[in-house]
């Protein structure tokens, strides 16, 4: 095995067991590696680090898979690692009977470069790495000994695989695909999903508690569901007893799955829901010279910022949309706000809606923080694996 030598004190964030070796700290290769292989990483005094995945084309030049020095990383690891991930979820009781559930989430799964999302019986798996691609057929069978599923579909065409110098890559790679359209059940609502061309895997897991927070929210509301995509929360404020959802996205697809599954709810009162194509900052716009107000307005916006050098531009789109989501309150209304932005944190989300009340002329306040789903966990020495956050806030 290659050995990959650090720079003189570069090795305090392994020590820290942060899982990403970026370029600036590795000193030198002794050995041959290609891309996807597993090198021992050695602090530049010899001390013995862990192993990782080579990424010579990335930026992160390493990945850890391991840091124990004596852990061999075969097909068996593989298979213990996705076990461990997947009884995480099945002890945990929110979790338990999910038919929609994502199963390895990757860094903070110990799994760099590694999705699986699970939809019935099938399984979609998301490799972004080097190394992660190289375990694939490893990886396949440790998730299809886990599950018991005989499906597993691969989706491996994020735009981050070229920053690892991979082709995209999809299709079939366990069993074939299912004879009826995959749907989910989630908290009473049945959801089409569209693997191989929906968003990420399909669907946004991530997002499953807090539609259900909206569910409980929506009750009597005239509910506003900006960047609605299947109409996932559109679906749960109507489960909710909303008086009327409203629903604006740019993807024509994404509408008509939304549609398509308001139609496998024959439960739900759809004459209350309306589905608009459109652009979220032309029709706030508009909104505010018609005049109409709303509850409730929900407000998830794609990712404005992959990384913290889109930072700015995406704070200004942040902003916008806030402040016209604030003015398009009535007071006492609830604005349920978003950001999946890496390069977003916590604080500068905060300061952001913060700014955007503030300009809207409206006093309020946040009454709950919000995250993704505890499928999503957060390792604690992956801190970069809390993407997604969000403010309940309330406006006088
Ligand atoms: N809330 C959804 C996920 C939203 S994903 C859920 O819970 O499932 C973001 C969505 O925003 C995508 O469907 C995308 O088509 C849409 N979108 C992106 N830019 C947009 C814009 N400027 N106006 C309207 N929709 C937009």
């Amino acid at each position: 095995m290659a050995q990959l030598i650090l720079m003189p004190d570069k090795e305090r964030s392994a020590l820290k067991r942060h899982p990403w070796l970026f370029a600036g700290s590795v000193g030198r290769l002794v050995g041959r590696a290609r891309a996807g292989d597993t090198v021992e990483v050695l602090a530049d005094d010899g001390r013995p680090l862990g192993r990782a995945a080579y990424s010579p084309q990335s930026q992160i030049r390493a990945r850890f898979w391991t840091f124990d020095a004596a852990e061999t990383v075969d097909d068996a690891f593989f298979k213990r690692r996705i076990a461990t991930a997947v009884a995480r979820r099945a002890a945990l009781p929110e979790l338990a009977g999910q038919e929609g559930l994502r199963l390895v989430h990757a860094e903070s799964d110990g799994l760099p470069g590694v999705i699986a999302d699970r939809y019935g019986d099938t399984v979609v798996v998301q490799l972004t790495s080097a190394g992660a691609d190289k375990w694939r057929s490893a990886i396949v069978a440790g998730l299809v000994k886990a599950t018991g599923c005989d499906r597993v579909y691969e989706r491996s065409d994020s735009d981050v695989r070229g920053l690892e110098g991979l082709a995209p890559t999809t299709g079939w790679i366990h069993g074939t695909a299912p004879s009826v359209p995959l749907s989910i059940g989630e908290n009473g609502v049945r959801l089409g999903v569209d693997i191989a061309g929906g968003h990420k895997t399909g669907f946004y897991l991530d997002q499953r508690e807090n539609r259900r927070l909206l569910a409980e929210l929506a009750g009597e509301k005239e509910v506003l569901n900006c960047f609605c995509y299947t109409g996932g929360f559109s679906l749960q404020a109507l489960a909710g007893g909303a008086a009327s959802v409203l629903s604006i996205d740019s993807s024509g697809p994404a509408l008509a799955q939304a549609r398509a599954n308001l139609a496998l709810n024959p439960h739900l009162p759809g004459v209350r829901a309306e589905w608009l194509e459109a652009d979220v900052f032309q029709a706030l716009r508009d909104f505010r010279k018609e005049g109409r107000q709303f509850d409730l307005i929900v407000l998830d916006p794609p990712k404005f910022a992959p990384s913290a050098a889109h930072a700015d531009r995406a704070s200004r789109a942040y902003k916008d949309i806030n402040l016209l989501g604030c003015r398009l309150l009535r007071p006492g209304g609830l604005l349920m706000t978003y950001s999946c932005s890496g390069g977003i944190g916590l604080e500068l989300f905060q300061k952001i809606v913060a700014g955007a009340a503030l300009d809207a002329g409206r006093d309020a306040r946040i009454v709950r923080r919000l995250a993704g789903s505890a499928d999503h966990p957060v390792a604690l020495n992956f801190p970069e694996g809390e993407y997604l956050k969000g403010l309940l806030v309330q406006v006088d």
